[in-house]
């Protein structure tokens, strides 16, 4: 799975079950690819999404985890245990929404990613920067202090997607020279904190569509995509996926 292209859809907060059951089945039905797949769905429809996809190829994801682990009294939380029994394999952390409405920061992103990995469970670590840092120059700066919570996590596997906050949910895509040399310096980071043995996926994501998909994916150091808005639609999705093959 090191070696492949993922493709991970991110539905944010949107589903209803008979929606779901749709999109699942064409997920379901979709040829075998070379790229791993995976939808990242709501809490409440993970158990919808587990089923719907036993015995596929295609990935459950989580969009958080709780900062605690296990069981407890910690009323409204779902732990990585629980996400893990629930048929969960892999969980986003600190997606920039979350880092917006809930202030999620990296002392938090670490305990999660600890409890994520404890679990059993791969995460997918989110960074990006604003449109107000890439302008003042500071894009490099501001990924670079979200990725230094890996130091401390002595990680040999690691899975980050770029998301530059400007480009998510507003059609406008980072172009393919900032997103070839971001991902560049995500890598150097990357093994610079981890060692040189880490086994590395860099995903892009933010307005990802089944016409840009083809360009983005074939950005050297671009290791797949995370993808919201045209994840919803199985025909969007299926496209971008047959372009990671
Ligand atoms: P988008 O969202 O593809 O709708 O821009 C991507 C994301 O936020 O993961």
């Amino acid at each position: 799975m090191w070696q492949q292209k993922w493709v991970m859809g991110n539905w944010k907060m949107n589903g209803r079950q008979a929606a779901n059951a749709a999109l699942l089945s064409a997920l379901r039905a979709l040829p075998a690819s070379d790229a791993l797949v995976g939808v990242a769905v709501p809490a409440v429809y993970i158990t919808q999404a587990a089923a719907a996809l036993a015995d596929s190829a295609v990935w459950v994801g989580a969009q958080d985890v709780s900062r605690f682990g296990d069981n407890g009294a910690y009323t409204g939380e779902v732990s990585a245990a629980m996400l893990a029994d629930a048929g969960v394999q892999f969980v986003l952390l600190g997606h920039s929404e979350r880092r917006q409405y809930f202030g999620e920061d990296n002392v938090l992103l670490q305990t999660k990613w600890q409890h994520a990995v404890a679990a059993g469970l791969v995460p997918i670590l989110c960074v990006g920067e604003t449109l107000t840092q890439r302008e003042a120059g500071e894009a490099e700066a501001v990924v670079a202090e979200q990725l230094s919570l890996l130091a401390a996590l002595k990680a040999d596997t690691v899975a980050v997607a770029y998301e530059p906050v400007w480009a998510i949910g507003t059609g406008q895509v980072a172009t393919v020279a900032q997103i070839g040399d971001m991902h560049g310096f995500i890598y150097r980071q990357i093994l610079s904190l981890c060692g040189e043995s880490a086994k590395i996926r860099v995903l892009y994501g933010g307005s990802v569509n089944a016409e840009n998909a083809a360009a983005i994916l074939a950005v050297p150091g671009v290791d797949g995509a995370l993808v919201g808005g045209a994840s919803l639609q199985a025909a969007a999705f299926a496209t971008i996926i047959d372009a990671a093959q």
